[in-house]
């Protein structure tokens, strides 16, 4: 959805959580939603991509930012419930929820790959947005418009040799999108929709292609209309969707 263009402080008065925002995808969506008026929590493992990510949202001049960290192959619902308690306690209520953060594991035929890295792939990429999603919902409903991103790719939808637990655990994510918009649709004013990315020039995107020329893909700032699209009320009463960002709308 490359063609949406987002109207000045589209985001203004909304909080929204980033998982991942440190780097990537994740750091441009928290760098393009703190430009559009919104509170940004920074969620992420690595403190001081988060520290970076926060100073040049600060030095922009876009309003302050809040730093989460937290390591999904590790946080256990104690963490979750906490999480939701501080969020409750600072903010009063979550508008929006990426779930951008993932980890690629190995890129090797099912019967070479390491079942404690499938574990780590489907726990980071698949259990942790769960776990994260169940414990924020109750938040999320006290928002009046609130908006669930779940991150896909090409291989959560056609499964592609040697992408291993990546895939299916896209598959899965995709899953869980579609379960949780059916359930949510009728009885809550909840959005819940999937993006792919496509290819995006970043650190996962050279570590699964590289010999690829990294110029060849779009960067990730140029996604972000399909990002901004969700998050803002343009797209309030969409849900269970599935948009590819790399693709005009329809
Ligand atoms: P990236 O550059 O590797 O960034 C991933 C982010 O997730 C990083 O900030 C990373 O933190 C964080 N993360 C990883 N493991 C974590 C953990 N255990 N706890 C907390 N945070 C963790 O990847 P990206 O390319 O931006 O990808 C973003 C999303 O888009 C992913 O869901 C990916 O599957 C999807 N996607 C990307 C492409 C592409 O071409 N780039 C294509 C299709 C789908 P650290 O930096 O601290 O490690």
């Amino acid at each position: 959805m490359l063609d949406y263009t987002a109207p000045e402080q589209l985001l203004k008065n909304r909080v929204i959580l980033i998982t991942g925002a440190g780097d990537g995808i994740g750091r441009a969506a928290a760098l393009d939603c703190a430009r559009l008026g919104a509170t940004v929590i920074l969620l992420g493992r690595t403190i001081e991509k988060l520290e970076a990510v926060y100073d040049d949202i600060e030095r922009a001049g876009h309003g302050q930012p809040a730093i989460y960290p937290l390591d999904l192959s590790t946080a256990t619902d104690e963490n979750y419930i906490e999480l939701a308690q501080v969020l409750e306690g600072e903010f009063g209520s979550l508008d929006g929820l990426v779930h951008n953060a993932s980890i690629l594991g190995q890129r090797t035929p099912i019967s070479n790959y390491e079942s404690r890295t499938w574990q780590l792939v489907m726990q980071v990429n698949v259990t942790a947005p769960f776990m994260m999603t169940q414990a924020l919902l109750p938040l999320l409903e006290t928002s009046n418009d609130a908006s669930i991103i779940f991150t896909s790719s090409s291989v959560g939808a056609q499964g592609k040799a040697y992408w291993g637990a990546y895939s299916v655990s896209k598959f899965a994510t995709e899953g869980m999108a579609q379960v949780l918009s059916e359930e949510t649709e009728n009885t809550s004013k909840i959005r819940v929709n999937i993006i792919n990315p496509g290819a995006t020039r970043t650190n996962m995107r050279a570590q699964a292609y590289p010999g690829e020329d990294p110029g060849l893909n779009l960067a990730p700032e140029d996604i972000m209309p399909t990002y901004q699209y969700l998050l803002g009320p343009d797209s309030t009463g969409v849900t269970g969707q599935r948009f590819n960002a790399q693709e005009m709308s329809k």
